[in-house]
């Protein structure tokens, strides 16, 4: 089985804005959660759907990855597949599915992949359309300058560049769950000038992996939304305290509507840090001054457990944090 790239097309946001993450979280535990599972199961569903030609039902109440296909799953896949149907418009456009894409022609790591969900080439148009699944309703994805499509849109490019003349790319994003499709068309050449910021920073990458990461961290909302390293970053924490520790005595408006849109990193590494400690204490290791207790069981009982587990998979919570296994 091919390794996981270090600089993934899906983390390209993180390490483009910060190289150091990609040394930080090299060895951290990749933990999945319920959503990742879910995301998996529809993605495997809507392959087989494409492949086969075939509505996402007939796969309900199987099993792929631990999760059962659900009715209303199978109708965002299929609303998915159809999108893709939709842009293969001519007999002789042709479809790939789930395609391993090499990408080391833009990160320079060596024998790296990514796996584009849909792929249409479309000879007549002399067009590429990069189509991408994205399962989760918590963070609406937007297909323009979407640095994940832009690699895979350079990698069919590099693979297919001599059977066409392609003249443009539609990078295409279908989110049925929180706004449904989003799309964004660039002339090829136009491209070029994404590949060259990609690679110079593939390769403040490669010297963060060689030098260590303290001198290539850069904290924002964005790379830091999904980074694993949040709650054991430097850079991170010395950022919130740093805000944290500049809000003044008294607070005017004017300072308020300054920390507002800071608020959503602070909160991201709380949650993380709180997290982190409860998995040390759970696998035994002592967080001075902290210790897990049991909480008082009062007589409560869940009357639809369905629903709450859809509400707190809403509220992005990692497995351990909603279940008490
Ligand atoms: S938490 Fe943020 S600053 Fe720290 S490594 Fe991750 S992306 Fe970089």
């Amino acid at each position: 089985m091919a390794k996981h790239a270090l600089m993934s097309p899906s983390s390209a946001e993180r390490w483009m804005c910060c190289p150091g993450s990609v040394p930080l979280t090299q060895n951290l535990p990749d933990e999945s959660s319920p959503f990742a599972a879910e995301g998996s199961c529809a993605h495997e569903v809507a392959a087989r759907c494409l492949e086969e030609n075939q509505s996402a039902s007939i796969f309900i109440g199987r099993r792929f990855h631990d999760i059962v296909v659900t009715a209303e799953m199978a109708e965002h896949v299929d609303a998915y597949t159809q999108a893709v149907r939709d842009y293969r418009q001519h007999p002789s456009d042709e479809l790939l599915i789930e395609v391993a894409l090499p990408i080391e022609v833009i990160t320079g790591e060596a024998d790296a992949r990514g796996t584009a969900d849909a792929v249409v080439l479309s000879f007549g148009k002399q067009e590429v359309s990069v189509i991408d699944l994205k399962y989760g309703r918590g963070v609406r994805v937007q297909a323009e300058q979407n640095l994940q499509l832009i690699i895979y849109a350079l990698a069919v490019l590099a693979l297919y560049g001599v059977i066409a003349d392609w003249q443009t790319v539609r990078l295409v994003i279908v989110q049925p769950r929180a706004g449904g499709v989003s799309e964004w068309v660039i002339a090829v050449g136009e491209l070029e000038a994404y590949a060259n910021q990609l690679r110079l920073a593939a390769e403040r990458v490669r010297q963060a992996l060689s030098d260590g990461p303290t001198h290539f961290l850069n904290p924002g909302e964005k790379a830091c939304r999904w980074c694993r390293a949040k709650a054991i970053c430097p850079a991170l924490s010395a950022q919130v305290l740093k805000d944290v520790e500049s809000i003044p005595e008294t607070t005017p408006t004017t300072e308020i509507a300054h920390l507002l849109p800071r608020l959503g990193l602070i909160e991201d590494w709380c949650r993380a840090l709180r997290a982190e400690a409860e998995r040390r204490l759970i696998a035994g290791i002592s967080v001075p001054g902290f210790k897990l207790v049991e909480g008082k069981k009062g007589p409560r009982a869940w009357d639809d457990p369905t629903q709450v587990e859809s509400l707190l998979k809403s509220m992005r919570l990692k497995a351990a944090e909603m279940y008490d296994q």
